[in-house]
């Protein structure tokens, strides 16, 4: 078992110096300098193309965000460093920074051999292969924070590698996708319940006005209006929402044009993110920042949710594919006694 020591906080300081040669920022976002609040919402987009071409030459994409700011991906270290320094566009006084997520990503490898080694430790000798932050992904159980062999690792680049080498071995570096975010007050997907400015219903039978922990009522879904309670991972509006994040993180596009884009697809079986999420498993839903590093089980008004259903396929740490993994997927009480399940394929 694990040390207990090392909390799930340990080791969470970000170092934010890239010491991997190779990784450069590749999205920009650029922001109008104004005292009245304006933005590009009402500047010519002649003007910013030109703008923008005419200093760093042909850039990969340009877009205007709702806030009226631009998103600017380069193609190009050159590009990269021309553009932070630009001030103006024609007369328009702008700041150019480095987009605050987008150029990272996340993923998980699994290594026994790493379970007893501090987060600190994995983070310095993984630094010069792009590693800016590590976190260990634990399970609560009876009370307790366990440390498993999960290990989700923040790499200062857009793009995920597919493997790193933790010494002698080489670990598969597998996509790390959260999971969606359901208010525990009004039940609706994408905001917690601390920003929550809709009304509290209830998680098991839909109605307004009461929590579900003394609710015997029919089960009633406030999000599909399905005849499950809001937690259900038979929810089809959650798995909706797994696949926009899913989306979201595979394509490296805003929330809006993730929802945009899975809405627009029909769900084919067998295709989806979805079922490949559901080849894993799943557990009761967890009420959390996708940051945060502990993973509970359960949480009061989510205690009738069923904990394991069967696993069927689990994802192979040694398996050349990069598939894509949920938290809550390794974090799932069938995890906790840091067995992996290994499937026979490849
Ligand atoms: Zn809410
Ligand atoms: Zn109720
Ligand atoms: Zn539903």
């Amino acid at each position: 078992m694990g040390k207990k020591k090392s909390g799930p906080f340990s080791g969470q300081h970000i170092v934010s110096k890239s010491s991997a040669a190779t990784n450069f920022p590749t999205f920009f976002l650029i922001k109008r300098i104004s005292t009245c609040n304006e933005t590009f919402h009402s500047v010519s987009p002649f003007l910013v193309e030109r703008a923008i071409t005419g200093s760093v030459g042909d850039v990969k994409s340009t877009k205007k965000l709702r806030s009226g700011d631009l998103l600017v991906e380069v193609q190009s270290r050159k590009q990269s460093e021309q553009i932070v320094k630009l001030k103006t566009f024609s007369n328009i006084l702008v700041t150019v920074s480095p987009h605050a997520t987008l150029n990272s990503s996340k993923g998980v490898i699994t290594c026994g051999e790493l379970l007893n080694v501090p987060t600190e430790e994995i983070l310095k000798e993984l630094q010069g292969q792009g590693v800016s932050h590590v976190r260990r992904i634990s399970i609560r159980r009876d009370g307790q924070l366990l440390n498993t062999k999960h290990i989700i690792l923040t790499f200062d680049s857009a793009k995920l590698p597919e493997n790193i080498k933790a010494g002698y071995m080489r670990l598969s570096v597998r996509t790390y996708i959260p999971n969606p975010l359901r208010c525990f007050k009004c039940q609706r997907f994408g905001h917690s319940k601390t920003s929550c400015r809709g009304t509290l219903a209830c998680a098991r039978c839909a109605e307004v006005g009461h929590e579900s922990t003394d609710c015997t009522r029919t089960e009633k879904c406030v999000n599909c209006k399905g005849e499950h309670t809001s937690f259900s991972r038979n929810c089809i509006a959650w798995k909706r929402e797994k696949e926009i994040i899913t989306t979201k993180i595979k394509k490296q596009i805003s929330y809006p044009e993730a929802r945009k884009l899975v809405n627009s697809q029909t769900l084919t079986p067998g295709n989806s993110y979805v079922s490949v999420a559901k080849k894993s498993f799943s557990a009761p839903s967890v009420q959390q920042n996708p940051d945060a590093s502990a993973v509970a089980c359960s949480k009061p008004s989510d205690s009738t949710a069923k904990a394991s259903p069967p696993i069927t396929n689990l994802p192979v740490p040694c398996s050349p594919s990069v598939a894509p993994v949920s938290e809550e997927a390794l974090a799932s009480p069938d995890f906790n006694d840091f067995q992996l399940v290994r499937n026979k394929k490849g």
